[in-house]
């Protein structure tokens, strides 16, 4: 039976890499976006240009690759209003969350990517949610995609599995799974193509990627790439498990 899976694919680092992980073990492999209004588009015309320099760059994947989903989330985006997906600053709130936390937001994408694997056939769910260098989401926990899981398959009479191959990765190690996994030329698609900016600035290009500099996932990205050179630019295989 061959292994099929879908990425929650934003075009960021961590689905980026997310996407090259699932290529290297899985026969089929489709992609799926949410358009929940978000400020900048920017984030998601990295998506066609990172899938097509996978693409391009690695024959092997390119087989492997199969369709690529758009699904639109506005009126959830509309719900669940944030610094994301409003004007209005990034901060602190009163209960310590980022106010770039939208809430359920990733328990609203597991759901339709479910209910779009159901329809394609695909198993496996992946997503780039990390616990280690944690931003406070607690849609992003281990646990509670644990309980997403089984009321997924509970609700929908499914065999699924989320996969999370980034859960307990530091940004530094996470760098060095994509140098694991395609080497250098896989480490400058994501340094330079994908998008993680909460700002959408691609203007000026940093020695980490594409950004601002100074909103939260700029800081997080640049730390994780200068941890990740101080430390030699190390490689994790692609076998590695938590
Ligand atoms: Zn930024």
């Amino acid at each position: 039976m061959s292994k099929t899976a879908l990425v929650l694919f934003s075009g960021g680092q961590d689905s980026t890499v997310c996407l090259a992980w699932a290529l290297d073990r899985y026969d089929r492999v489709e992609t799926v976006g949410f358009d929940y209004g978000q400020r900048h588009s920017v984030e998601l015309e990295a998506r066609r240009t990172v899938r097509a320099k996978i693409a391009e760059g690695f024959p092997d994947w390119a087989g492997r690759l199969g369709e690529d989903h758009m699904l639109d989330l506005k009126g959830f985006g509309e719900v669940a209003d944030s610094a994301l997906t409003a004007d209005r600053a990034i901060e602190m709130t009163e209960k310590g969350l980022p106010s770039t936390f939208v809430p359920g937001r990733n328990l609203a994408f597991f759901v339709y990517a479910a209910a779009l694997a159901d329809r394609r056939g695909l198993r496996a769910l992946v997503g780039g949610m990390c616990e280690t260098d944690f931003s406070g989401y607690p849609d992003c926990r281990r646990d509670t995609l644990d309980a997403v899981q089984a009321a997924l398959n509970l609700g929908m009479a499914q065999d699924f599995v989320i996969e999370t191959p980034l859960m307990w990765l530091t940004k530094a190690e996470t760098w060095a799974l994509a140098r694991g996994l395609g080497g250098t030329g896989l480490v400058e698609i994501v340094r330079t193509d994908s998008h993680t900016c909460y700002l959408g600035e691609r203007r000026t290009l940093h020695a980490w990627g594409h950004g601002c500099g100074t909103c939260p996932a700029c800081e997080l990205r640049a730390r994780g790439w200068e941890a990740w050179v101080a430390a030699g630019r190390p490689t994790l295989g692609p076998e590695s498990r938590p």
